[in-house]
């Protein structure tokens, strides 16, 4: 048993003294070495060996080649450090997604949601929960009031009053938009819309945005077919831009699904963009790495 300990730490003892090795493997060496006398006196040979070679003749490859193993080993832990990192990010970003994608409250009759008071002309709206609002035409407002998987995970209750007009601008209507087929309901003002309701449809550039990067990684992905076999510093350049695309396509399948439209496509866009970057990321050293491996 004890010859084997020491066979395996003499095969160590190298690196040992390049000091080139994980705490642990260090930690083991040194408990061997405690109560080992001839791993120790080898150790003081190499101690006393290696620097002599080092100076004296670069024929030697022994160790070059020690040090390189290092460096691939130090390499080796910096990419699975870069790596985690950056798959770390994708999780927590699509957490967060998730978490807080918008489950807007459909509008019902029965059940007050929001409550519109006019003070002088200053139009305060109270509801629970979080709201989006925006002014779709001179006077005329959209709100949407909306639950996440976050507030109700933590029971947050978000009991809100927002001024529609802050500065005393003309508020002529607001329409609560319930988003998902039913019809806006008017909650202030009058409804410049005499017959019939209104409906706020998804708004859909998000496909627009998906098809225009299929088409563009198609067309960097011929390019790349082209530029095979002739040049390799093209080539490298025109994959790394084709996978900024490439991580649009998944950054988005990833946030909407195979699911183009949306009731919160800026918010979902804003989403899709700030993975692209982690996913870029991932791409990119995955490719550098196998790059490299063919180089040497
Ligand atoms: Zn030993």
């Amino acid at each position: 048993m004890k010859n084997r300990e020491c066979s395996i730490v003499r095969d160590i003892l190298p690196l040992y003294v390049e000091n080139v090795i994980s705490d642990d493997t260090k930690q083991f060496v040194d408990e061997h070495l405690s109560h080992c006398a001839e791993c120790k006196n080898e150790l003081k040979l190499s101690q006393t060996d290696i620097p002599v070679k080092k100076n004296c003749s670069e024929k030697d490859g022994g160790v070059e080649v020690i040090k390189k193993i290092g460096l691939d080993i130090k390499k080796k832990r910096v990419f699975t450090g870069i790596l985690s990192a950056v798959i770390s990010a994708i999780v927590i970003m699509l957490s967060f997604a998730y978490l807080t994608a918008p489950e807007y409250i459909p509008y019902t009759e029965s059940f007050d949601i929001i409550s519109v008071k006019d003070n002088n002309g200053c139009v305060t709206l109270s509801f629970t929960g979080e709201y989006e609002i925006y002014q779709s035409e001179q006077g005329v407002y959209d709100i949407s009031i909306y639950n996440t998987i976050w507030n109700k995970l933590f029971n947050i209750e978000k009991k809100q009053d927002i001024t529609v007009n802050p500065n005393g601008e003309t508020v002529n209507t607001i329409y609560y938009v319930s988003n998902g087929g039913q019809d806006d309901k008017v909650i202030y003002g009058r409804d410049p819309i005499d017959n019939g309701g209104v409906v706020t449809l998804p708004r859909l550039f998000l496909n627009s945005y998906f098809v225009t990067a299929i088409l563009f990684a198609l067309v960097l992905a011929m390019l790349v077919v082209i530029f095979r076999k002739k040049e390799e510093k093209v080539k490298a350049i025109i994959v790394e831009i084709l996978f900024i695309p490439i991580s649009y396509i998944v950054s988005h399948i990833m946030i909407k699904g195979w699911n183009a439209t949306s009731y919160s496509a800026t918010r979902d866009f804003y989403l899709i963009l700030l993975l692209v970057i982690p996913i870029y990321s991932l791409f990119y050293i995955l490719y550098k790495k196998e790059h490299s491996k063919f180089r040497h």
